[in-house]
This record gives C-alpha cells, sequence and structure tokens, in this order.
C-alpha cells in the first residue's frame, strides 16, 4: 500500500503543477459549474461532443491539489470516449471513492484513477476528488450546475454557467 500512497502524491503533485485540459475549451458543446463549499474548489468543466462521442475535455477554475488533479485526470481519461461509456465511468469513479467499488475489479475503466483510491479513507476530500466528475456528468445532462446527489452537503451553489 505504500507504494500505491507515493504514487499517488507523485500523481497528484504532476498534475496540480501541470494541469491538462486547463482553460476554456474553444468550440465547448456543453459545460458545467462545479463548487465545494467546505474546501474552495470551484470549476468549470467543458465538453465537446462529437455525435455521440467526447471529443474533447476541458476545465478551469481554482482548488485544491486533489480537486485540481482530479479533474485534469479526468479530462484526458474522458477524451474519446461515448457518453454512455463516459457516465458509467463517472458511475464507477464515484464508487471508487465512496470506497463501494473495488477497483481491482475494473482495472481496464479505471486505469491510473486507481490512484484515487486513497481518498476514501479521506472523507474531507471525497468532495474535492468527485468535484470535477459531478460537474462532468452535470455538463453531459446539459445541467448547468453540479450537485452531489447523495454525498452529504450539497456542492453546486451560486451563479450558473451554462454555456452552448
Ligand atoms: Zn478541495
Amino acid at each position: 500500500m505504500s507504494d500505491m500512497r507515493q504514487l499517488y502524491q507523485e500523481v497528484i503533485l504532476e498534475h496540480n503543477k501541470k494541469p491538462r485540459n486547463f482553460g476554456v475549451l474553444e468550440g465547448a458543446t456543453c459545460s458545467a459549474h462545479g463548487h465545494n463549499p467546505l474546501c474552495g474548489d470551484n470549476y468549470t468543466v467543458y465538453v465537446r461532443l462529437e455525435g455521440e462521442q467526447i471529443a474533447q475535455v476541458g476545465f478551469e477554475g481554482e482548488g485544491c491539489a486533489i480537486s485540481k488533479a482530479s479533474a485534469s485526470m479526468m479530462t484526458t481519461r474522458l477524451k474519446g470516449l461515448e457518453v454512455a461509456a463516459a457516465q458509467e465511468l463517472v458511475e464507477l469513479f464515484r464508487g471508487m471513492i465512496l470506497g463501494e467499488v473495488d477497483p481491482e475489479a475494473h482495472p481496464k475503466a479505471l486505469k491510473h484513477l486507481k490512484v484515487f483510491q486513497g481518498v476514501s479513507a479521506l472523507p474531507v476530500r471525497i468532495k474535492c476528488a468527485l468535484l470535477p466528475w459531478h460537474a462532468v456528468k452535470a455538463a453531459l445532462d446539459g445541467r448547468g450546475e453540479a450537485s452531489t446527489e447523495g454525498e452529504a452537503d450539497p456542492v453546486g451553489e451560486g451563479e450558473g454557467s451554462a454555456r452552448s
């Protein structure tokens, strides 16, 4: 487990320092805003759909290292997926973070996202890791604002920022 923890630290730090697909996505077909008031994480996630396929994902905003690394890795992982597969992955990731899904059972789907498994032992960080995923789900569902649906306190609040 210590190897995993070290990998987790390295991956989080690296993505936090150099977030992938950071910035407003040109030509986005949908987007959603997510805010985690407990930590101050505040992001807008953009998706460019081509038919049923996710051509590109981007995000902008600010927050802690875990939320930013989670958003960064999410963008690289979702690119190229069909919408249905992306939504399945959102559920899988959420399940892993909540400790309900064993990542070892889904190695092909989760891949390197597995490093976030350790977050499930850190309740105050769960919302940080999930925020970008809630936002992308809201974007794909056509909602401008992310909500946490059952993850205790509501995450979404404040102004909507739906773009089309
Ligand atoms: Zn956070």
